[in-house]
């Protein structure tokens, strides 16, 4: 049975490794580079992700997280998380880093300002019922790259909670997605009681 680490420098760890465990996998906090190396997998949770970015830095797991991705270590990245593994970000602060991995572009702050925060019901071709979804200044993912597979989008509507006028409005938006052994949610999964994606990610980590 693999072991799924949850990147414990910030965010909601304890929830993760609640859902975790809830899907019968055994997680482990990393903050440390020999914590980094016992695991399968790895679960990037929310947050903020230039401060994440500087905390990796600094407990020195910025480089061995970039290595372990390159050697196709299974990644669950949510909201910040998502932007962490983007290979390309917009909408972030000049010069921001991410580890990569995930080809996508993604869009941080994306709902906008008058939307702070919003929950919408989502379709996942993988789950029977929708999946009741929480953003927090959540980003969205903009381009996605060929062998990226979109898992699932937001509809705009009163049920989103967020529109954007003019040219540049669209009607939906990519919230999740798959590329290989990495996959992304622009919302927090941890937050509603719904181990369905920590399952799926689970499932992805026994199967690689
Ligand atoms: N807005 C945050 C960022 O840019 C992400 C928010 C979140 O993780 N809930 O990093």
């Amino acid at each position: 049975e693999p072991v799924i680490g949850v990147f414990a420098l910030q965010g909601n760890v304890r929830e993760h490794l609640a859902m975790l465990a809830e899907v019968g996998v055994e997680g482990k906090p990393v903050r440390r580079p020999s914590e980094l190396d016992a695991v399968d997998g790895l679960v990037l949770p929310g947050g903020e992700s230039t401060t994440m970015g500087k905390l990796a830095r600094s407990f020195e797991l910025f480089e061995p997280l970039r290595k372990r991705i390159a050697d196709g270590m299974p990644v669950f990245g949510t909201c910040a998380g998502m932007i962490m593994l983007a290979e390309d970000i917009t909408g972030g602060i000049a010069g921001q880093e991410t580890l990569g991995g995930l080809d996508v572009t993604v869009r941080r702050n994306a709902f906008g300002r008058q939307v702070d925060s919003f929950e919408a019901d989502l379709d996942f071709a993988a789950f029977s019922t929708p999946y009741h979804a929480v953003f927090i200044r959540a980003p969205w993912v903009e381009r996605v790259g060929r062998d990226v597979e979109v898992l699932s989008t937001v509809s705009e509507g009163p049920d989103a909670g967020w529109d954007r006028a003019g040219p540049e409005a669209q009607h939906s938006r990519i919230v999740a997605v798959r590329h290989d052994r990495l996959l992304a949610t622009s919302f927090h999964p941890e937050m509603t009681g719904d181990a369905r994606l920590h399952g799926y990610f689970a499932d992805l980590v026994r199967d690689h």
